[in-house]
């Protein structure tokens, strides 16, 4: 296992690198505090090709695997962007996966040209209030009509629902108890966000201002039986599908905070003087940034190797979720240290290291805790009980 990228992944790396360069600290820092989504971002990297990088090529896209998405992603998040950045694109780069996998050729041709141009953006509407971590208890109902189905429930922190006009979503097409296990009777379509049936609140919250989070409450949403994606029923089964991808690229997306958070740090604690001397010229504070890049690294290195098992179609589900883990955590680790070796300036805005401790938190949280992730490794890496 080498991080030695090809050729061709250095050049993924140096062009969006050049891409994201284009877009300085203030930028995102007004974002921030404005909350509006960062478009010109989202169209540069549109207009470049790059939200198509893992779609296949018939339908626009490079055709790429789950590393040049990754490198892409950690890019993104470690040039000044940080998750506002990585945030605004992700959909499009992962949102797609099972359409493209599980679509009819029709549908391929009607939806993935559109994201990958970044005509129109969608959203990810999986978790809800009462239901949490635990996705096959959803209580989102989609009934049979005529024509398709029709949606009554409420989904919780949909990221991009205030600009999205489409959503891929997951709702109960059968009970829970006229089916064999939980995780059957789930359907996922992939549908017109109508507002007119999905009243889109923004819920404020602690960072990541410029890509909104929302509650949605639907009422009455009518989808037509075009956007069932695959068979009915076997929803669930499809997003277990997307699963290791998207730990995978957020994985990547933290460790590119941590690493960006690294550099800002290393940069002040040379320039700072006090008692005469660089704070950098400290041990206690060099050691622990020291530690932080080291962590950072072997965090890089999971996430590499995991992406790598991916395209080539081996079970990777222990690695895919050691990479979210191991690199949301050292991510955390790193923006923490990154603003105490700022002292008071690190908390300070104009330092831009506070914003990136506030959004490496997501990745820790979404889209799955490391709580569940230390469950499935006890669980099926160490063939220990299921505790739950
Ligand atoms: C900024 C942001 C963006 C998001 N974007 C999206 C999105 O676009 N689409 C979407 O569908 N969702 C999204 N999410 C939701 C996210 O995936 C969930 O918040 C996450 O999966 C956790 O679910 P929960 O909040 O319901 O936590 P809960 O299920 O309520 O869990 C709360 C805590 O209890 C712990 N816990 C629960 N059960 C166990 C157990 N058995 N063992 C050990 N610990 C346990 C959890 O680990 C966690 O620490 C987003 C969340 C955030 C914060």
């Amino acid at each position: 296992m080498s991080m030695q990228l090809t050729e061709d992944q250095e050049s993924i790396r140096e062009t969006v690198e050049r891409i994201c360069l284009g877009f300085e600290d203030d930028y995102w820092l007004e974002h921030d505090d404005t909350g509006e989504f960062p478009e010109e971002f989202y169209r540069a990297m549109a207009d470049g090709g790059w939200l198509g990088i893992a779609m296949p090529e018939e339908f626009g896209g490079a055709g790429l695997g789950v590393t040049e998405a990754a490198i892409m992603m950690h890019t993104v998040a470690k040039t000044r962007g940080a998750m506002s950045a990585a945030s605004a694109i992700h959909m499009n780069i992962f949102g797609p996966h099972p359409i493209s996998v599980f679509g009819s050729e029709e549908q391929k041709q009607r939806w993935i040209p559109g994201l990958v141009q970044g005509c129109y953006k969608s959203c990810f509407g999986v978790t809800e209030p009462n239901s949490g971590l635990n996705t096959a208890a959803l209580q989102t109902r989609a009934d049979r009509t005529d024509n398709g189905w029709v949606v009554n429930g409420r989904k919780i922190w949909t990221t991009t629902a205030q600009v999205a006009s489409k959503i891929m979503l997951i709702a109960r097409t059968t009970p829970q108890e006229d089916c064999a296990k939980p995780i059957d009777g789930l359907s996922l379509f992939f549908t017109d966000l109508n507002r007119d049936y999905c009243d889109v609140r923004r819920i404020p919250k602690m960072g990541r201002k410029a890509v909104d989070s929302n509650e949605i409450f639907i009422d009455g949403l009518p989808i037509p039986k075009e956007d069932l994606i695959g068979e009915e029923g076997k929803g669930f089964r499809y997003l277990l599908h997307s699963l290791n991808p998207e730990r995978i690229l957020v994985g990547s997306e933290a460790i590119g905070i941590g690493q960006q958070a690294i550099d800002r740090a290393a940069k002040y604690a040379k320039d700072r003087v006090v008692f005469n001397r660089p704070i950098g010229q400290n041990q206690g504070i060099q050691h622990p940034l020291a530690e932080s890049w080291m962590e950072l690294e072997a965090a890089h290195l999971m996430a590499m190797h995991a992406a790598k098992l991916y395209d080539e179609g081996v079970e990777c589900g222990a690695q895919a979720n050691a990479a979210k883990y191991l690199g949301a955590e050292a991510g955390f680790k790193a923006c923490t240290q990154a603003i105490m070796t700022h002292g008071g300036m690190g908390y300070a805005k104009e330092f831009h290291v506070e914003r990136l401790l506030r959004e490496v938190m997501i990745a820790r949280i979404a889209p799955v805790s490391p709580q569940m992730i230390l469950n499935y490794i006890s669980e099926r890496v160490l063939e220990l009980p299921r505790s739950y």
